[in-house]
Parts: structure tokens; sequence; C-alpha cells
């Protein structure tokens, strides 16, 4: 066979355009938006169009979200978590930060999916992947203690666990695991769910304990001393009687220093970490030093890093 022939028969090499992902996500509707005192975060849900059902979750799990309008340079939709109920599955319930120094350059561009987010409204449509994903969730421990420690908007799972746990309780009057959520933010004005989460705090049967942490509390005139200060890495360092690392002296408010020398044991408690992967790192590594098993199939310490 002459060069030119081979060459004629060799398997032509199509050169593939990536696929865009978006194109497998299917289309829902922004329903409810709401910011919260700090308008830089927002409590939002999307319902399908045709009014069925999402497909099944479980608490912790997260999905995925774009928008058509995303700069063509960066289509990927991004991972939320789910704050809203598995029991309710006609709408899904996110809670979100728009990111505002997403460049490195300290540029103060928007995030890309924030960015987007923002600039949209009720009614417009936005997609989402049908499946949930991620292993955030309950069923990978069973210590009868849940102690959940948030910052930011990485409180969503924690507000879907507990909401579920909650209705659950309604029913049964039986709160199986007892939990805990420690909340960090910088200012009060960012303490998405308080109401809620305090309203369930109040029932004693439920076990629930909700504990609000704020970092910069000095300059914060929402702050009130029914709120810890100091970062929630902090508190999980002051518990253990560590050396703290941020500006504020962490301090617990009410008797929160008792509640947590019993329930944030490692012979009796999960640990669940979510949000800013140094907050997460910094808590990881108290837990170990505390005797807490951190790590493999055995881990009583649950991680979900959001960048
Ligand atoms: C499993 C998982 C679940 C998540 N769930 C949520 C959620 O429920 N709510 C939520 O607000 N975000 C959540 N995130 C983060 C989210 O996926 C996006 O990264 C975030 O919305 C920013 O996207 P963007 O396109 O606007 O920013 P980009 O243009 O992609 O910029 C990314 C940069 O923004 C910063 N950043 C990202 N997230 C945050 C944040 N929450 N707070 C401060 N800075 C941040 C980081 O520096 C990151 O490098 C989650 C991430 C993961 C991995």
């Amino acid at each position: 066979m002459s060069e030119g022939n081979a060459a004629a028969a060799r398997p032509q090499r199509t050169v593939r355009k990536r696929r865009d992902i978006r194109e497998r996500m299917e289309r829902a509707v922004l329903a409810d938006w709401e910011t919260l005192e700090d308008e830089d975060i927002a409590i939002f849900t999307i319902r399908r169009p045709d009014g069925t059902d999402f497909p099944e979750f479980e608490t912790g799990q997260y999905t995925l979200l774009a928008f058509w309008d995303q700069p063509s340079d960066d289509p990927r939709p991004r991972q939320l978590s789910i704050a809203s109920t598995p029991l309710d599955r006609d709408f899904l319930e996110f809670y979100v930060i728009l990111v505002r120094d997403a460049l490195e350059d300290g540029s103060n561009t928007p995030g890309v999916f924030t960015g987007a987010l923002w600039r949209h409204g009720p009614g417009d449509e936005i997609l989402y992947m049908p499946r949930p994903a991620g292993r955030f969730t309950l069923a990978r421990t069973a210590q009868p203690d849940v102690v959940c420690v948030a910052t930011g908007t990485g409180l969503a799972p924690f507000v879907s666990m507990a909401r579920t746990a909650w209705r659950a309780y309604q029913e049964t009057g039986e709160a199986p695991r007892r939990f805990t959520i420690v909340h960090g933010v910088s200012y009060a004005s960012q303490l998405g769910y308080a109401e809620e989460l305090q309203r369930m705090a109040q029932d004693p049967g439920f076990g629930l304990v909700y504990a609000p942490t704020v970092s910069r509390p000095a300059s914060d005139p929402g702050y009130t001393e029914a709120m810890c200060r100091g970062r929630a890495n902090d508190l999980v360092r002051l518990h253990f009687g560590r050396e703290t690392s941020g500006r504020v002296d962490p301090w617990f408010a009410g008797d929160l220093a008792d509640i947590l020398r019993e329930r944030l044991t490692p012979e009796g408690a999960a640990v669940y970490l979510c949000g800013n992967p140094d907050m997460i790192a910094d808590a990881k590594g108290s837990l170990a030093g505390a005797g807490f098993e951190t790590e493999g199939r055995e881990s009583q310490v649950i991680t979900e890093d959001y960048w």
C-alpha cells in the first residue's frame, strides 16, 4: 500500500468539542428569593416547571446549578448544598453567599455563578442536575450526638438535617440523634435561619442546641451576649483547651461550655464540619488531638469543603 493509501485507510481522528455539561441538566424556575439583612447572602428556592417533585435525596447532599448566561469561558455548574428537607420535594431550597472576591488580584469581581444568580430573579430559568450527590450524610456515622460546625453558608446541610429530624420528632415524639449546631459568621447580620433553629432549640425534648458565634463582635451592632464570640474553629480549640488562633478571644455564651463537655466527646459524638476549608482543617486537627477518629471508614469526623 502506498503511503498515500495508508493515510487514507487510517481512521480519521475527529476533534470533538468538549461537551457543555449544562446540556445534561434540566430546567427549573427560580421561585422564592430572599436576602438576609446582609444582602450578599440569600435563601432561594427552585421548582420544576411542571410542578412535579424533585428526585429523592439524603440530607447533607448537594446538587449542581448553572445558568445559560454564565460567561462562556466558565460554563461549569456549581455545587450547592440543599437546605430543604427531602420530605418536601416540590421545591429545593439553597443558602448562598455572593462571592465578591473571586479573583486573586483582589479586583472584587463577583463569582461566575453567584454573580449570575444575583442578576436573576423569581421566574427566571435556572439549570439543575437531576441526580443529587455527595457523601456528607448522617448515614456515615451512628453516634447519638451529632455536633455540626459550619462557617457561613456551610450551615445549609445542617438546616436540611435539623428540619428533617424535627419533622420526625413532631410525628413520633422521639429524637433518635441529638444535634448541636455551631454557626460561625463575621457579623450577626449573616446569621441565616437563626429564628427557625432557635424555635427548634426551645423544645427540650428535641435536644437541639443552636450556638451562633460572631468573629467580629466589637464592630458589630447586632452582636448580643446570647451569641458566642470568636471563630467556630476557635470555639473547638477552646473546648479542648488548645491555644486559639483568631483576633478575638473565643467565649461560650450561656451554658454552652457545659453542654459541649457532655456532647463533644470521642465516646458519643459524630462531628460534621462544613464550609471554609481552613476552619475544617483546624477543627479536624483539634478533634484528632482529642482522640476522635478522623480518617477512614470508621471516621467520626465528616467534612465538606466548599472551596
Ligand atoms: C459540595 C459543595 C457544596 C457547596 N454548597 C454551597 C452552598 O450551599 N452555599 C454556598 O454559598 N456555596 C456552596 N458551595 C460553593 C459553591 O459551589 C461555589 O464555589 C460558590 O457559590 C462560588 O461560585 P462562583 O462561581 O460564584 O465563584 P467562582 O467564580 O467559582 O469563585 C470561586 C472562589 O470563590 C470563593 N468561594 C467559594 N464559595 C465560597 C463561599 N461559600 N464563601 C466564601 N467564598 C467562597 C473561593 O475563594 C473560590 O475559590 C459548595 C461547594 C461544594 C464543593
